[in-house]
C-alpha cells in the first residue's frame, strides 16, 4: 500500500448528489492514486471502481462524501465488499501505510504464496493484512485475466527488473555511464508512483546497502 494526499476541495459533480463516479471524480481519483488500485497497486486496472471506503449502505452523506471515495480495481473491490470495513486508511496523515504492512515479492514467477505481514498489532493493521493476504494469495477472480497467480507473476517481473538494475549498478566491469543510468532508474523505481511499489520499497528498506543508496527516494 501507499499513502495518498487527497485534495480538500471535492470535485463539482458530487454536490448534485446524483452520481458519485462522474468524470471529474474519476479523473481526480486517478491522479491522486497515481492511476493504481489502492490495495493491490495494479496500474490501469481493466475495471476500475470508485469504492466507498466506509460502506455507505444507503447513507447519502457517506455515498457522496469526497473523503470516502477510493480508487480500486474490480477484483480487490469484489474481495473487500462489506466484509472488510475496518482497514488502514491510505489517505490518513497520521501514519505511513507502507511501513505498517510488510510486502515481500516472490522469488520465482510461479511462487504460490507471498509474504504479507502486519508490523503492528492494532485491529486495523491486522484486518488490512488479512485482506491483502486474500488479494495476493488466493485465486478468487471476477474476470478470467486477473487472478492472484497473475498478480504474483507481474510483481515478480517488476522485482526482476529492479534486481537487473541493482546488478548493473554494482558491476565493476561496466562503464560509469551505464552505472549512472541504472542508479537513476532505481531512484525512479522506488517511488510510490510505481506499480507494486510496496514490494520494491520493502526490499530496499530491509537491506542496509540498498537503503543507503535509495532510502532518500522512498517518498
Ligand atoms: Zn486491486
Amino acid at each position: 500500500m501507499f499513502n495518498v494526499e487527497r485534495t480538500e476541495v471535492a470535485p463539482a459533480s458530487l454536490a448534485a448528489r446524483r452520481e458519485y463516479a462522474g468524470e471529474d471524480v474519476l479523473s481526480e481519483l486517478r491522479r491522486i492514486f497515481y492511476d493504481k488500485c489502492y490495495l493491490c497497486e495494479i496500474k490501469d486496472p481493466t475495471s476500475i471502481n470508485v469504492e466507498h471506503f466506509d460502506a455507505h449502505q444507503g447513507n447519502e452523506d457517506k455515498k457522496f462524501d469526497w473523503s470516502n471515495l477510493y480508487y480500486v480495481c474490480g477484483r480487490c473491490n469484489n474481495i473487500k465488499l462489506a466484509k472488510y470495513n475496518n482497514l488502514l486508511d491510505c489517505a490518513s496523515l497520521d501514519y505511513d501505510v507502507f511501513k505498517l504492512i510488510k510486502h515481500l515479492p516472490p522469488h520465482t514467477p510461479f511462487q504460490s504464496k507471498i509474504i504479507i505481514k502486519a508490523m503492528d498489532d492494532d485491529e486495523k493493521t491486522i484486518e488490512t493484512e488479512k485482506l491483502l493476504d486474500e488479494i495476493f494469495n488466493t485465486e478468487k477472480t471476477i474476470n478470467k485475466k486477473i487472478t492472484g497467480k497473475y498478480l504474483r507473476k507481474k510483481i515478480f517481473q517488476k522485482y526482476n527488473r529492479f534486481l537487473e538494475l541493482v546488478n548493473t549498478y554494482f558491476d565493476d566491469e561496466l562503464p560509469q555511464n551505464r552505472k549512472d543510468d541504472a542508479l537513476e532508474r532505481l531512484q525512479v523505481l522506488v517511488s510510490k508512483k510505481q506499480e507494486f511499489s510496496a514490494f520494491i520499497r520493502w526490499i530496499v528498506l530491509e537491506d542496509n546497502q540498498l537503503n543507503n543508496l535509495l532510502g532518500d527516494y522512498i517518498d
